[in-house]
Order: structure tokens, then C-alpha cells, then sequence
């Protein structure tokens, strides 16, 4: 007979490592844990939490008491839109949270073989609802914030973006909606996940945590000591008064202390810092501007500075540069010594693009949960 078993609360599995799975399986179900292993590597490969392939080795009734401690959790795929270019084609897909959310991911082709197509992805995750960092350029930043992404919430977005629509990203970059390290739990949690070999399996240079300049992240993130896993900044003003009005962040850490910061940030010799620069005509984009980025770049040791061209919202705060502008801008830079990426604006039409994500439309999307 049996044991009488107490059921635990459903537990997603997508937000467990595979050692705190077998252990919250041993806990909840002792007998026939077995087949644990094969449910977390099933959950991670098919998107499903079930025993079709397990064949009929789990009686029904067990099967039952597994499927009340643990859920798969994907999340709801509302709308994909893409953008084919000559570069390749940018999707956006909106999934929608249990809670009625909707959360925005997108995929980006960033590597070319010999023959012009696409060698490989990178996945722009979201880490909350909305943020509440403010960031005037930022569609996001108008929303406030509404919630944190859970762990099991940011790593669904691989994996249901994986077996619901067939993306496949080499690389994951958490610079969509929201600031990741001011959700520092279940970040935290969800790069665990991530970098599970039994689960999605990703080398920590595979991804990049994007902040604004979160000060406490950033030390916590240092903490760790996880050598290999890339940081980047968003700078997008190396003036105190201009970046405090763009990012009210730099109130309370301003750039000398951010510089300091990174300064001591390095956790590998051939570390290289990413500085990400939002060209705004007007705003941001003068020759001065070109020499502060220089000095504040100068200490930090290797950086690249990637500079976007400012894609105009739903609330536009200038126009998108010209080109004329933007080479002009990258001139400057090399000439003070930056290295300098320009990147090439990918799903601005679909509001895909960087400070796109979170739009207006999104905000009043939001359902009753069922
Ligand atoms: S740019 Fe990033 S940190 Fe700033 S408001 Fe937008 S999502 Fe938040």
C-alpha cells in the first residue's frame, strides 16, 4: 500500500535547478522518485511535464500526485509579429503571464555565415512587468513597475519561445522589459536555471545582464564571482545633468561613482565591459559628448561600446538620427580612442527595437485572470 503523502503546493519546475527538483520530488514523493531525472530533462527539451514517454511505469495515481507538486508554467504565446530584413528576420512575441500579463521577448539574428544567412540568435529576455527606473526614452519606463518576473516566468520565456514557436537562441541578453538586477531574487534564481546542464544548459558567456546602473546589483552581482558572464551598461550620457534628466538612476549613483563601480567590476583579464549608447539627435550627441563617453570609458579597462540609433515610441522625445549623424558620432568616438559597435537597428518597425519594448497598447492589454 502506499504511503498517505501531504501535497505541497505546485511548484513550476521551470524554475528549479535539477538538484532543487530531485530534492523537492524526494521531499513530496518518496516512492518512485525514479523517474525525476527524465520529468526535469522532458520539462526543459518538450515544454511538458507528463509521462507519455515514460511509458506505463508510473501507475495513474502517482502520475496524479506528481502532476499536483509540480507545473510546467509556460507561458501563453498572444502574439508573434516579425520584421524580415536582408540581415534576417526580428520576431517579437508577446506571451502572456497566469496572471493576465502580457511580457515581450525578442529574437535578434547576430552572426552570419560566409553566405549572408543567419548563424546564430540572441533572445532579448524580459525580467518584470514594466520598471520603474524611469528612463525617459523608455516605453518601458512609462509603464511604472506592475511585478517582478519569477525565476520560472524568465526561464519559460526560453523555453516556451523553444517548443511553442521553434526559436532557437545561442545567446540571451536581459535587456527587455524592465531593470534585471533590481529583480535580484529571482534573477538570481533564473541564471541558476539557465546554466543548469540538465536544463536549458547555457554557458554563462552566453549571457549578458544589461542594467542602467544599479548600484546594489551590480556589488551583488560581482559577489558572485561568475568570471564569465558578460556585463553591460546602458551610459547613454557621460554628463551628470543630462543622464540624471534621461535616467533618474544617476540621482543616486552618479558617474563617478558608476565608474568606480566598474572599476572594480573586472572578474577576467580579457574581460570587456558592454556600453550601450542610445543616440539621441539633440540630446546626447554632440563632439563634447563623444569626449566625455571617451574619459569615462578610459579607466574601465576593455570596453565596447555598442551606439543605437534612438528609435522614436509611442511618446517620442526627438526624432531617430540620420545617418550622416550617426557616422559622424562614430567618427568622433575612434578619434578619442573608443571602441566603437554600431548597431544596426533591427525591429524598429515592430516595436521591437531597443526602448521599444512595454508600448502604450501593452499597458491597457492587461486581462482579468480567468
Ligand atoms: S531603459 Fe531599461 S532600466 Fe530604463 S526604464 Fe527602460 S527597461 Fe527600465
Amino acid at each position: 500500500m502506499e504511503p498517505t503523502l501531504t501535497i505541497p503546493p505546485t511548484r513550476p519546475v521551470l524554475g528549479l535547478t535539477r538538484a532543487e527538483f530531485l530534492a523537492a520530488a524526494q521531499a513530496a514523493l518518496p516512492v518512485g522518485c525514479g523517474v525525476a531525472p527524465e520529468l526535469y530533462r522532458q520539462a526543459f527539451t518538450l515544454g511538458r511535464f507528463d509521462f507519455t514517454h515514460l511509458g506505463d511505469s508510473v501507475p495513474a495515481a502517482r502520475q496524479a500526485l506528481w502532476q499536483n507538486a509540480f507545473a510546467i508554467d509556460l507561458l501563453e504565446p498572444r502574439r508573434v509579429v516579425e520584421e524580415p530584413l536582408d540581415l534576417g528576420t526580428t520576431a517579437k512575441a508577446v506571451f502572456a503571464t497566469h496572471d493576465g500579463y502580457e511580457i515581450e521577448t525578442v529574437l535578434i539574428p547576430m552572426r552570419y555565415r560566409e553566405d549572408g544567412s543567419v548563424d546564430s540568435y540572441s533572445q532579448c529576455l524580459s525580467s518584470q512587468v514594466g520598471c520603474r527606473m524611469g528612463c525617459t526614452f523608455c516605453e518601458t519606463g512609462r509603464m511604472g513597475l506592475i511585478r517582478n518576473l519569477t525565476a520560472a516566468e524568465i526561464v519559460s520565456q526560453v523555453v516556451t519561445a523553444r517548443v511553442r514557436l521553434g526559436w532557437q537562441a545561442k545567446n540571451l541578453v536581459f535587456m527587455g522589459m524592465g531593470e534585471a538586477l533590481d529583480n535580484w531574487e529571482h534573477l538570481h534564481q533564473a541564471l541558476l536555471v539557465l546554466t543548469d546542464r540538465s536544463g536549458p544548459g547555457y554557458g554563462y558567456d552566453k549571457l549578458t545582464i544589461c542594467t542602467s546602473g544599479h548600484a546594489e546589483g551590480i556589488r551583488k552581482l560581482f559577489a558572485l564571482g561568475w568570471k564569465r558572464l558578460n556585463l553591460s551598461i546602458s551610459l547613454n550620457s557621460a554628463e551628470d545633468r543630462s543622464r540624471s534628466r534621461m535616467m533618474p538612476v544617476n540621482r543616486t549613483t552618479g558617474l563617478a561613482d558608476l565608474q568606480q563601480l566598474l572599476v572594480g567590476y573586472r572578474q577576467r583579464r580579457n574581460f570587456v565591459l558592454g556600453v550601450n549608447y542610445c543616440l539621441i539627435p539633440g540630446l546626447n550627441d554632440s563632439r563634447e559628448d563623444a569626449t566625455r563617453i571617451a574619459a569615462f570609458c578610459a579607466p574601465l579597462g576593455r570596453c565596447m561600446l555598442n551606439l543605437i540609433p534612438y528609435n522614436p515610441g509611442s511618446a517620442p522625445i526627438a526624432l531617430a538620427p540620420s545617418e550622416a549623424e550617426v557616422v559622424r558620432f562614430v567618427g568622433w568616438l575612434r578619434e578619442d580612442g573608443v571602441s566603437v559597435r554600431r548597431r544596426v537597428t533591427k525591429g524598429r518597425s515592430i516595436m521591437a527595437a531597443c526602448g521599444q519594448l512595454g508600448n502604450v497598447e501593452l499597458r491597457r492589454k492587461q486581462t482579468t485572470p480567468a
